[in-house]
């Protein structure tokens, strides 16, 4: 399989292979990658399909993209990373070797996709530790090294750290949001004391310091001369490891592959619903990708009107769904390149506005009079409508939902009548309830329950630089550091 930039100015002769692009970030024009095409799933791989462990299905899917590892130790990498052991945290009642075990809230008809049994109970996770089995692997064959740089909200920071912790010739360079976190995010991600894991924790909002790891990646010289590599929402390898789960869901909430399905997903960096809407061109049965966004919501306005209108730093709201408080979405190119039947030119100048910091407009146009042929439809969730879901969700069935899980639940609730009554929705729980814990006490009056091996999490020794949002600032620590 060869990858292609969204803005299509790689040249013809240059398109590389997964490996080539898995330890990059942005394409050298600034787009993102994506597959030359999207491989389709016949019915009998469906039915082949159906009955697969998660690393089997793991490995099937994943071996259409990835063409340049050979089989057996793509295999291999696929059974390492998806063990029950890694996946330990699973609701009880649930099987942690099914890996994403699908929880009934209504049987056969509103279900959660439990992607949050990892180590940092967060979804990233499951994207993340294959990524840092496939970086060892790659840079063990290359016998290269990589400085890791990312910025993150809270869950892609620690999904990295832990994926990427004592592996041999990585070292992590995590940007956060100076006391944007939570308590029990900050103690994931500030405790890890491996000598190559390095916190920087900037005084501005994430926005802030994903423009900075931008910045140092445009920096061709300097990314050049210390080996700077990403592991942020736009690394291709992470899109491509969500795609898996879609597929397990679908097998575990329907009896036959004659059946559709919704998914509602909550949804930040549009990096987890990316995988949905290419599972979906892939020839998934999926009736509906219901997209739920919390007050920063982007997203929602796009899909109802068809204008994306990135919103200022000071415009970005500090909500109780951290990990979805985003002013723009920078993995939406990449559906947009697909809307705008894959014309690398349309999306040059699309981005050439949202880059200078304006919006655009595609209501009225012939592409977005297609948006409903990709399955979309979209809604925003409160604060109180947060509350409201995580107490009627812990009162109607006994169960407890993160923050982000409620605003994808929310918003399943409100668009529950555009998805047929015989077809199962299931909402990806991205989080688990104890890493919010702040809300979840205002919500339920109680404390979520944590595993046993984080109690006291907080009160380690934490680890973390903290400095001005400045890109010379930043290269100077990584210098120093390498
Ligand atoms: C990252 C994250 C999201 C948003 O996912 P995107 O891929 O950025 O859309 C939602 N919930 C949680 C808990 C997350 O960590």
């Amino acid at each position: 399989m060869k990858y292609i930039s969204t803005r299509g100015h790689l040249g013809q002769a240059a398109k590389p292979e997964f490996c080539d692009i898995l330890l990059g970030g942005l394409a050298p024009d600034g787009g993102l990658y994506l597959p030359e095409h999207y491989p389709q799933v016949t019915r009998a791989e469906l039915d082949a399909w159906r009955s697969l462990s998660y690393a089997e299905l793991a490995f099937e899917i994943l071996s259409r993209f990835i063409t340049d590892i050979p089989a057996d130790e793509l295999r291999a990498i696929c059974n390492k990373t998806y063990t029950a052991e890694v996946y330990r945290h699973a609701r009880a009642g649930e099987k942690a070797s099914d890996i994403t075990p699908v929880h009934w809230l209504e049987e056969g008809r509103l279900g959660l996709l439990e992607l949050s049994n990892g180590p940092t109970l967060a979804f990233k996770d499951m994207a993340m530790q294959l990524l840092g089995n496939l970086f060892e692997y790659v840079l063990e064959k290359r016998a290269e090294t990589i400085n890791i740089l990312g910025a993150t909200s809270g869950d892609t920071g620690s999904a990295a750290e832990y994926a990427m912790r004592g592996k041999h010739g990585v070292r992590v360079f995590m940007l956060s949001p100076h006391g944007k976190m939570s308590a029990f995010q900050r103690a994931q991600m500030y405790s890890l004391q491996d000598d190559n894991i390095f916190n920087i924790a900037v005084t501005g909002m994430f926005d802030d310091a994903q423009d900075i790891v931008k910045a140092v990646s445009n920096d061709h010289a300097f990314k050049a001369e210390y080996k700077i590599g990403a592991v942020n929402s736009i690394n291709w390898a992470r899109v491509a490891a969500q795609i898996v789960y879609y597929f397990k869901g679908y097998f575990a909430a329907t009896r036959s592959n004659d059946e559709q399905i919704a998914f509602s997903v909550p949804s930040g960096n549009f990096g987890n619903i990316c995988a949905g809407h290419i599972a979906r061109q892939m020839g998934l049965p999926v009736a509906r990708l219901i997209l739920a966004t919390n007050e920063n919501d982007v997203l929602d306005e796009f899909f109802r009107s068809g204008v994306y209108r990135p919103r200022k730093a000071a415009e970005t709201h500090v909500t109780s769904s951290p990990s979805m408080d985003i002013s723009k979405a920078s993995n939406f190119e990449r559906f947009v390149f697909d809307l705008v039947g894959r014309d690398p030119k349309k999306v040059a100048a699309l981005w050439a506005e949202v880059d200078a910091g304006r919006a655009f407009d595609l209501s009225g146009s012939a592409e977005f009079a297609r948006i409903a042929d990709f399955g979309f439809v979209s809604g925003a969730s409160s604060h109180a409508d947060r509350i409201a879901t995580i107490r009627k969700v812990y009162e109607r069935y006994g169960v407890m939902v993160d923050t982000h899980t409620a605003d994808g639940l929310k918003v399943a609730w409100q668009c529950r009548d555009e998805v047929p009554a015989t077809v199962p929705i299931l909402v990806l729980e991205t989080a688990q309830a104890v890493k919010f814990s702040e809300t979840i006490v205002e919500a339920l009056g109680r404390e979520p329950e944590r595993p046993a091996e984080m109690e006291g999490m907080e009160k380690l020794p934490q680890r973390v630089e903290v400095m001005a949002p400045d890109v010379d600032l930043v290269k100077r620590f990584i210098s120093a550091h390498v």
